[in-house]
């Protein structure tokens, strides 16, 4: 690697021997210190390194909800790595801010050789980052990325003649012949180093209420990898009632779980399970080379489509009070938990876009203030598929039917029950639209709006 380590004095010698400068590993999607690919980086390369996280306050600022469970899952985490590193380094540096004033001043405060961080894919991450680096390029500073929240990015699986797949299964056959091709290097040990920047005047961690935030009551399932559920997890994976998918969503976001590890124990495992950490990927693809999609349909003539701004209905949906029971009892589940069950989430998404023919927009936004597992690419693609407006998509003439979804996924209403107790009774609601009528005005609708391009 570059920089100023490839000595064979003893690290604590060399630094006051040599000069002050530093390194600065920025987590963000990535918060853990095993496993890390840009911190290992750091690590290697000889200089102290500064460990730091900053509390966006660009991305905190969007968030609706003052209790919002991501925040205080963020904020847990953060004070446990600090807790992690404060033998070593004198903590975590933590700030709230926007990122690039707190850069100028860390670059005004500190010699900093270099920075390192994993690489992000979202729009906002990008250019942010695409700033911070013209930023640290004027003062001589390097700005190095690593790729670690995914197995393969960007146009690392591509069709023959170099294009991105539209279609998941080919992108998936050549995924994983890679991975397989690849699980030697993926699976070696990272080296291990220690030579952090001891920080002790390291500034105080921001406290919720100092980001205007408060803590929310909504549990986080724990990160760990259970391998009986991954291995039975193509019988159990579809049905809502039973504890049958891993649950490992936020971890998967916050980097709070290695996604090398996870694909490396579930490969052997069960098949069907890495194939939906495929997708995770085939959707991070798909938004990084269309940013576009974020908010416009993917295919482009789908935007004809006039969606009905039935506000009333929205809201009707967001609480869970549609009078379709397996509609209600995903809803409510999320609003509860900030976790949907994947069938439910197509069977939701369907009945607004279709049933009600609501902007898909509407629906993502509504999870993406809601779902702990959110992630822009994912929800994007899910609503995308379900709304029929994306790749490899439902077809649009295919409306999921919520009673024999029911009848298929949750025959003995466990799910429902659980969810929606007054099902049943008079206080239930009558369904809002009936499903033959919902059914034909969506397909009627999307015919008439297509074929107007
Ligand atoms: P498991 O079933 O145990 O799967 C393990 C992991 O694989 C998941 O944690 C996730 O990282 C990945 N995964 C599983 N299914 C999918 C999928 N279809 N697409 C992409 N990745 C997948 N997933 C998100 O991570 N964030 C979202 O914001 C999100 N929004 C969605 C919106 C809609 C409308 C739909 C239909 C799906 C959405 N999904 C999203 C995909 C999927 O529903 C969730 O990943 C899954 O339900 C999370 O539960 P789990 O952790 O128990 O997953």
């Amino acid at each position: 690697m570059h920089g100023q380590g490839a000595s064979t004095i003893p690290y604590a010698v060399s630094f006051t021997l040599m000069s002050k400068k530093i390194n600065v590993f920025w987590f963000r999607r990535d918060l853990r210190l095993e496993d890390n690919t840009g911190l290992q980086a750091a690590l290697s390369d000889g200089l102290p390194v500064l460990p730091l996280f900053i509390f966006d306050k660009n991305i905190l600022d969007d968030l609706q909800d003052k209790d919002d469970a991501r925040v205080s899952f963020l904020h847990q985490r953060i004070h446990q790595l600090d807790k992690q590193l404060s033998s070593e380094a004198g903590g975590m540096q933590v700030y709230y801010g926007e990122p690039l004033a707190i850069w100028e001043t860390l670059c005004a405060e500190r010699e900093i050789a270099g920075v390192y961080t994993n690489r992000d894919y979202e729009p906002y991450g990008k250019k942010r980052d695409q700033a911070l680096e013209e930023f640290l390029q004027k003062r001589g500073i390097g700005f190095y990325t690593f790729k670690d929240q995914v197995i393969f990015e960007k146009s690392e699986i591509t069709t023959d003649d170099g294009n991105f797949y539209k279609v998941f299964t080919p992108y998936k056959n050549k995924w994983m012949k890679k991975f397989e091709a690849a699980m030697p290097q993926i699976a070696s040990k990272w080296p291990s180093g220690s030579q952090w920047v001891s920080s002790e005047e390291a500034p105080s961690i921001p406290t919720l209420a100092d980001m205007g935030f408060e803590a929310s009551s909504i549990p986080i399932p724990d990160a760990e990898v259970d391998a009986a559920l991954i291995r039975s997890y193509d019988k159990t994976r579809n049905f809502p009632a039973q504890r049958g998918t891993t649950r490992l969503g936020i971890h998967l976001r916050f980097g709070t779980l290695s996604i090398r590890e996870l694909a490396l124990r579930a490969h052997g495992l069960n098949e069907t399970y890495l194939t939906e950490l495929i997708w995770r990927e085939f959707y991070q693809m798909i938004l990084h080379h269309n940013p576009q999609v974020v908010d416009k349909a993917f295919k482009p003539q789908y935007d004809a489509i006039p969606w009905r701004a039935d506000e009333e209905g929205f809201e009707a949906w967001c609480q869970g009070n549609t009078g379709y029971p397996i509609v209600d009892a995903g809803m409510r589940e999320l609003n509860a938990t900030g976790y949907m069950h994947n069938r439910v989430r197509m069977i939701v998404a369907s009945f607004l876009t279709k049933h009600l023919l609501i902007d898909w927009r509407w629906g993502e936004a509504y999870f993406a203030r809601k779902l702990l597992d959110f992630e822009l690419a994912s929800n994007n693609g899910g609503w995308q598929w379900a709304a029929g407006t994306g790749t490899d998509a439902q077809p649009y003439f295919r409306v999921f039917n919520p009673e024999s979804q029911t009848e298929k996924f949750d025959k003995d209403l466990k799910y429902i029950k659980k969810w929606v107790p007054e099902y049943g009774t008079v206080k239930y609601p009558k369904p809002m639209v009936d499903h033959k009528f919902a059914r034909q005005r969506a397909i009627d609708t999307y015919k008439e709006a297509l074929a107007k391009e």
